[in-house]
């Protein structure tokens, strides 16, 4: 499931090898041609925008809707290069001077007119990007706070109206860099903890935008006992979604 930091690492691959240039677009996969994207061909890319897990691409008036869900992928080649997926599974192609840049796969995959972007029922319901340059803790907490107060902070954490860009990923390893237990309800959840796991949560996602695959997990995944205090590490669906939270039992509290 590609998370945030995944979509902002995609967003700055994509907008070096494309922005500013003439974009030859095609669809080899009809799930493309029938969003329409072939209208872009031939315009030029002005620039790309992450929110969350969104990606939308800026040509002029028209504006390229993307989202990758749990098995999408942008992937950004070398013109000419080799592709890792077979041709007729990319939804999109952009084709830029240098680079063919492809969307595989995905829930989203749209085009919308540049002034619908400020009312679109999909984009406008995401909360505060969790990775924006103008984080605001306050704001995403007074967020958390309105919401109902019965629900675990692992579940809420996944909420894409309250923050976005948090996945299962750092749902689990910003509760476990906090030390704060994910099933826990929000109403349990002091302020200041609340600010301790989303700031962590920001901290651990922006180390993984440096670093990329060298970033180490410390608790998703987690097999043996916690690196940190040795305590048995759970892992149990969490949530309406029922996705997997993993959790130290001593040093999460
Ligand atoms: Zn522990």
């Amino acid at each position: 499931m590609a998370e945030g930091d995944t979509i902002l690492r995609a967003k700055n691959r994509l907008a070096d090898a494309l922005v500013g240039q003439r974009i030859a677009v095609s669809a080899p996969n009809p799930r493309g041609r029938a969003a329409g994207i072939e209208r872009l061909d031939g315009l030029t890319l002005d620039r790309i925008d992450a929110h969350g897990k969104h990606l939308t691409f800026y040509f002029g008036d028209l504006v390229l809707h993307s989202h990758l869900g749990m098995s999408g992928g942008w992937h950004v080649y070398p013109r000419g290069a080799r592709w890792r997926r077979s041709r007729s599974s990319a939804w999109a192609v952009l084709t830029g001077d240098r680079a063919d840049a492809v969307q595989f796969g995905g829930p989203t995959l749209r085009l919308l007119r540049a002034s619908r972007v400020a009312i679109d029922p999909q984009l406008t319901r995401l909360g505060p990007d969790i990775l924006a340059p103008d984080f605001d803790v306050d704001r995403i907490l007074a967020l958390f706070r309105a919401a109902d107060q019965s629900r675990t902070l692992g579940d809420a954490l996944l909420d894409q109206r309250l923050t976005a860009g948090i996945g299962n990923i750092f749902k689990s390893e910003a509760c476990f860099a906090a030390r704060i237990d994910p099933w826990h309800p929000l109403s349990e959840v002091s302020d200041e903890d609340l600010r301790l796991v989303l700031e962590a949560a920001r901290e651990q996602m922006l180390s993984a935008v440096r670093l990329g695959d060298r970033h180490r997990f410390r608790i998703y995944k987690h097999r043996g006992p916690c690196s940190r205090c040795r305590g048995t590490v759970h892992h149990r669906g969490q949530g309406d979604a029922n996705r997997t939270t993993w959790w130290c039992e001593r040093c999460q509290v």
